[in-house]
């Protein structure tokens, strides 16, 4: 290189990658972040963190001794200091199966599973996997942007199908029927749902996957809310359908366990009739997966013993706690005039409610709403927007309900301070 006479190098590189920028401007990771970001550090509030669905920091929410005493006796045994195999190691692998099948008609074998450093490395596998030339596939709005910003970083093409507010945010099936295209190759779907709280009953899953069986294409089931439901309706795995049409399912124990830090997910091939295998869909996902991460060998080593130690008490108590946070959220939100609720949240973590922008005075949209928020009162919200719902709001309850109670008390007090003098005329 040379020296340009003031000392200087003129360096090459520089980081403009514009399929990067592209898939980052989708991620809602780096919109929530710069929420957290506009908080006051000075202000003596506890800060109150409704913008990412993250219990694990809160007592209430505490993983299960038995699951942290496995990861321990991983790490200990000196058994797990090696490199991995490509698609986990065998007995995590068939641990998982086992654990997948206690709720399907079929059981699932080793082979039929991956491991993943989690279920985010699961959505970046499949959009990778999926990205033939002019393939499309079929995304829910709102969604989870991680795959957006996966298709985009890969050149996948992604068309939006609706969720419904109004009909229990169920998926637009006649949408998807109209979205659909011969280069159409797969439906992604997240149940029980982020950002919407719902969970899809065993009819409504069935009509999914007769019209993916109709278009001739595979299901991806998001399932990492599993057995995550507070309501009247059970889960119900989409791998019970995989005979109507094959079933791609991704999992793992961030948020039934509550460890999103451990970093361990999974994809299942839910396809008891081998189609996913016949397609050679699973050797391309143990290629990838191949010159991809790992999740660490410990954890690998521990998910068998923290599957089988893990007290169902764990995960009454967690719903039990979890059941209280949706009903405080949702029994708040209802009562605030410029905020409306269509569903009250059965699963997941997560509710998506609908700002009315035209109540307040010198607020333009509903980032600008969550910002000055986060500003003003040390309560972030997920701006619609980053989900593809301008002027809506996702809320989480999943913290300790005492401070969820505080920052819904903060949001009321923010949204009549901001209100229109004529609407406040009107509400006082
Ligand atoms: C949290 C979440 C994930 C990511 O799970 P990790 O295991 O933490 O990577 C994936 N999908 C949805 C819908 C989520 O809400």
């Amino acid at each position: 290189m040379e020296d340009n006479g003031g000392g200087e190098v003129a360096w090459r590189f520089g980081a403009a990658n514009p399929s990067l920028e592209a898939a980052s401007a989708l991620s809602i990771r780096a919109l929530v972040h710069r929420l957290y970001g506009c908080v006051d550090r000075n202000d003596p509030r506890p800060l109150a963190p409704l913008g990412h669905g993250d219990p694990s920091p809160f007592a209430c929410f505490r993983a299960a001794a038995a699951a942290e005493e496995a990861v321990a006796a991983a790490a200990t045994s000196g058994k797990y200091n090696s490199y991995p195999t490509a698609a986990g190691l065998t007995e995590a692998c068939s641990a998982v199966a086992a654990y997948l099948s206690r709720y399907l008609p079929y059981e699932l074998s080793t082979g039929d599973i991956v491991l993943t450093a989690g279920c985010n490395h699961a959505i970046e596998i499949m959009m990778a996997v999926l990205a033939m030339p002019g393939a499309n596939v079929l995304l829910p709005r709102p969604g989870y942007p991680m795959y957006e910003a996966r298709a985009a970083l890969g050149g996948l093409e992604f068309r939006h199908y609706n969720l419904l507010p109004d009909k229990g945010w169920e998926v637009d099936i006649e949408g998807v029927e109209a979205l659909a295209d011969e280069n159409t190759v797969a439906i992604v779907m997240v149940n029980p749902n982020n950002p919407c709280g719902s969970v899809y009953s065993y009819e409504h899953l069935t009509k999914i996957a007769e019209t993916a069986r109709k278009l001739g294409i595979m299901v991806i089931c998001d399932e990492i809310y599993e057995h995550c439901t507070f309501g009247s309706k059970p889960f119900v795995p989409m791998g019970v359908f995989g005979e109507i049409a094959p079933v791609v399912t991704l999992g793992g124990i961030s948020k039934r366990w509550m460890v999103p830090g451990w970093r361990l997910g999974w994809i299942a091939m839910t396809d008891p009739k081998g189609i996913l295998r016949k397609k050679k869909i699973l050797e391309s996902i143990i290629i990838y997966r191949g010159i991809s991460v790992d999740p660490a060998a410990i954890i690998q080593g521990a998910i068998p013993q923290i599957i089988a130690n893990t007290d169902d008490v764990f995960f009454t108590n967690a719903m039990n706690t979890m059941r209280e946070a949706a009903e405080i959220c949702y029994q708040r939100l209802k009562c605030m005039e410029c905020i409306t609720c269509p569903h009250k949240p059965e699963g997941s973590m997560f509710v998506m409610v609908e700002l009315d922008i035209s109540y307040f005075n010198g607020i333009d949209d509903d980032i600008d709403f969550c910002t000055k928020l986060a500003k003003e009162e040390c309560v972030v919200i997920c701006p619609g927007s980053g989900l593809g719902m301008k002027n809506w709001l996702r809320v989480t309850f999943a913290v300790d309900p005492p401070l969820l109670e505080d920052g819904m008390e903060r949001l009321k007090s923010f949204c009549l301070r901001h209100a229109k003098p004529t609407r406040n005329h009107a509400t006082s």
